[in-house]
């Protein structure tokens, strides 16, 4: 697809890193698929993504842990 930030790129998949500070957890995940532009690099993540990305942080917090890093694994 384009990029709407840059206007110019198109994106192609690969895999990011996405860091989430939610209440006082810090939760970062390795190996996210998403669309990352080719010329701006701006991430493109899907819906779907994000909700999984949303558990890993769930399963963090109720863990009790202030600072976790994890491998992004679909559900
Ligand atoms: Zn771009």
């Amino acid at each position: 697809m384009k990029c709407i930030v840059c206007k110019n790129g198109d994106t192609e998949p690969g895999n990011v890193t996405v860091s989430v500070d939610k209440h006082d957890t810090v939760v970062v995940i390795r190996d996210v698929p998403a669309q990352v532009c080719a010329t701006c690099g701006e991430e493109y993540i899907d819906a779907q993504t994000m909700k999984q990305i949303e558990k890993l942080v769930e399963s963090a917090q109720k863990a009790g842990m202030n600072f976790a890093v994890q491998h992004y694994h679909a559900a």
